[in-house]
């Protein structure tokens, strides 16, 4: 599930549109609030419910922390650098967690054309650019070894 608005949260500031980069969230001309115009173009990236001031948009969580039927808010706290996190499940159950803000400074990733070209034998791996090394994970990404698999998967 994409984001959503609750509508009477909004109050319209328009910080969900500025920071969109699926371009989706607009302002509605009559109601003056924000809507997901194109819920089947949601990154669910999480940066307008982060962005919201008013604690006013939801989403799906990511089936590593929640699984489906649930929603999510996020509270962006930037003078406690903390993000608080609200999974709300159908039975009622609530989970309340706090990350802290990471932030990274503005200019300091390099852009695609920055970096060295990859190898012809890099561009048939599994991994993504500059993977492992961007992730400083020392000696490889963690993988199954055929001894891990179930009988006859191999
Ligand atoms: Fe746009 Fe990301 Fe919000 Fe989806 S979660 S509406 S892609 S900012
Ligand atoms: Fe409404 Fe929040 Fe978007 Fe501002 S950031 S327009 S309050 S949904």
């Amino acid at each position: 599930m994409p984001t959503f608005v609750y509508m009477t949260r909004c109050d319209g500031c328009g910080h969900c549109v500025d920071i969109c980069p699926s371009d989706i969230m607009h302002i509605d001309k009559t109601y003056r609030r924000a809507y997901n115009i194109e819920p089947n173009m949601c990154w669910e990236c999480y940066s307008c419910v982060k962005a919201c001031p008013q604690n006013a948009i939801d989403a799906r969580g990511y089936a590593d922390f929640a699984p489906l039927g649930h929603s999510v808010r996020a509270l962006r706290e930037e003078a406690k650098g903390t993000i608080s996190w609200k999974i709300k499940f159908r039975d009622g159950r609530e989970k309340d967690f706090v990350s802290p803000i990471r932030t990274t400074e503005w200019g300091s990733i390099p852009s695609p054309a920055d970096l060295e070209r990859p190898s012809a034998e890099a561009m048939k791996s599994q991994e993504l650019a500059h993977e492992p090394d961007a992730l400083k994970i020392s000696g490889g990404l963690p993988t199954l070894r055929p001894d891990q698999l179930k009988r006859e998967v191999v």
